[in-house]
């Protein structure tokens, strides 16, 4: 199982040689062309895009876990219900998806145990129900009409099918927004088996709308552990389908197939991964020499981390702590602990509500942001008994123990924002002394023997993942960039991409970023001749270098 982001956390410092590379790397691109109407073919792209290889140290080994559990391909309907929701931390954890509207409930038949055919006669998926199907076409449908990027790299790239030949399997959220980037791949040509990298998250709808059309989908609401590797060995095992291209959340799909079928894994011709414990997997693999496949990190694009981290923060941790509490911000005292893109993206919200915000940092560079942001930056100790919510985003652990859970004040909020549900220590809370209620769904009283009690939100979890929904916009910009990384993969010509992992070239995120200013009617301006001399840039981009901070 994957270890807990805070402590395989990347070094932020990279080699200067790395650096160079890059530079010589984006004096290679700068032919490419990105009008301010981005206008680029997928011929340009694929010729243009050769990405960033980094080799980025880890602060901390990961295992590529031997011991993992092996799915029961038999085990009984009660054996299934029982198996513990201890998945990997990734399946639970993972971070860029939108809780579902449905739930699992009125039917308890596990899908496995159901025989479904969609209107074509096909059988080969697994969903909760096939009869969803035209509702989830009507959540893809609202989906597409804020992910107008992507629909238009659909549109332009679709007379060319760049992706004509591959057979993706892909191992993410399963929500209307992922459906939208999953046709997406199939209108470019790919051949699509899709399943879920997080028990919790999938849409039932849309699974079934997706399974409707002809994607195989294994993957429901509520999955028990045995479930999600059996959904991930069917996406893979299969007799008459060989995947060449993989897209990963996590990690814990490529970790299955590396693991089960080397001889498929080696055939792979690129994964693309989104996530930073399947980056921090993928670094590992590389570093023990035991990558056989080029890989593109997405994560560590500017165009999901200063986009998802920041922005979805910033208006998902309202809306989770609204859903689940009803709670008025205004006045009231907040406790932000990390001041890194998701404590930005949540202190600025707060802040515009009215709230009091205090934040806590290790990093003199975040905590003086957070000064010259206006916040009161502060060690937890000095506002624990005052503070009406306290919200962690550090991607560490036991930022909040049981000793400053103890001496908070009757009726305060505590809740995360980060990877890992070890943020909090949530299970110093689970002791006899103290009792929880459920008051709501994700929603645990939790009750000291004098009658003082905390509401804790998602049990310690990820809150924006688990309570509430994430603005699509933002899905429509992470998901093009995946669209490319696999198209760039793909593509690229024999040599290109080394066995290693790959950070995609700032071009690309320029690319990525240009097709969604159309949204907002933003007009670039251009650099004259003199001024790009003066700049020493291309006119046509990359309009930073490498190690620009944004
Ligand atoms: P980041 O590295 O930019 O920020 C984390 C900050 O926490 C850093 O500035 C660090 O110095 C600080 N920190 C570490 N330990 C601390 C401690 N004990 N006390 C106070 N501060 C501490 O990372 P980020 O991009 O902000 O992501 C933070 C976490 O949120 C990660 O786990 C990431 O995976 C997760 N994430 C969540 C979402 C979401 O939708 N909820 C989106 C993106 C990322």
């Amino acid at each position: 199982m994957s270890e807990p982001v805070g402590e395989a956390k990347l070094e932020v410092k990279q080699a200067s040689k790395e650096v160079k590379e890059s530079e010589n790397v984006a004096e290679k691109y700068s032919a490419m062309t990105v009008s301010k109407n981005s206008e680029i073919t997928m011929g340009e792209l694929s010729t243009v895009f050769s990405a960033v290889p980094t080799h980025k140290p880890v602060k901390k080994q990961i295992q590529f876990v031997e011991d993992k559990q092996e799915f029961s391909r038999f085990p009984t309907k009660a054996g299934r219900r029982s198996l513990s929701r201890s998945i990997s931390q990734s399946s639970t954890d993972s971070y860029s998806s939108a809780a579902s509207y449905t739930d699992s409930s009125d039917d308890e038949t596990s899908p496995r145990d159901k025989t479904q055919v969609n209107s074509k006669g096909s059988s080969d998926f697994c969903v909760k129900n096939i009869k969803q199907a035209e509702f989830g076409r009507r959540e893809i449908e609202i989906a597409e009409q804020d992910m107008s990027a992507l629909i238009s790299l659909r549109k332009r790239a679709q007379s060319e099918k760049p992706l004509a030949g591959a057979k993706i399997v892909g191992c993410t959220h399963i929500t209307a927004q992922t459906a939208v980037l999953i046709e997406t791949l199939v209108a470019l040509g790919a051949q699509c088996r899709w399943t879920a990298c997080n028990i919790y998250s999938t849409q039932n709808e849309v699974a079934a709308a997706l399974s409707e059309t002809g994607v195989a989908v294994f993957a429901w609401k509520g999955e028990s552990e045995d479930d999600f590797w059996w959904c991930i060995d069917r996406c893979i095992n299969t007799e008459t389908w060989q995947p060449n291209m993989i897209l990963d959340d996590g990690g814990d799909l490529t970790h299955w197939m590396y693991k089960k079928y080397p001889n498929v894994f080696k055939k792979i011709r690129g994964i693309v991964e989104e996530s930073v414990t399947g980056v921090h997997r993928l670094y590992q693999l590389s570093k023990a020499g035991k990558l056989c496949v080029p890989a593109m990190n997405v994560n560590d694009s500017v165009t999901k981390q200063k986009f998802d981290n920041l922005y979805c923060c910033r208006e998902s941790i309202l809306d989770g702590l609204k859903r689940t509490t009803d709670v008025m911000f205004g006045g009231k005292q907040v406790v932000v602990c990390g001041y890194g893109e998701v404590g930005k993206g949540c202190c600025a919200a707060l802040k515009a509500l009215g709230a009091i915000v205090y934040v806590t940092e290790i990093d003199p560079i975040c905590a003086l942001q957070a000064c010259m942001d206006g916040f009161r930056v502060v060690k937890l100790n000095e506002v624990i008994r005052q503070v009406d919510v306290i919200i962690t985003c550090t991607g560490n652990k036991n930022v909040v123990t049981r000793d400053q859970l103890d001496r908070m004040k009757n009726g305060s909020i505590v809740c995360n924002m980060g990877h890992s549900n070890t943020e909090i220590d949530v299970a110093s809370l689970r002791t006899p002394e103290l009792t929880w209620e459920r008051v709501r769904s994700q929603v645990d009283h939790v009750i000291w023997p004098d009658g003082k009690r905390i509401i804790l939100l998602a049990e310690g979890r990820l809150l924006n993942l688990s309570c509430s929904t994430v603005p699509t916009f933002v899905l429509s910009i992470t998901a093009t960039t995946q669209a490319l990384a696999l198209i760039e993969l793909y593509n690229a010509p024999e040599g290109r991409y080394k066995q290693d992992v790959y950070l995609l070239p700032k071009k690309m995120d320029e690319y990525v970023a240009s097709l969604h200013l159309a949204t907002f009617d933003a007009h670039l301006t251009e650099l004259s001749d003199e001024q790009a001399k003066y700049l020493g840039l291309n006119k046509n981009g990359p309009f930073k270098p490498n190690y620009y901070r944004y």
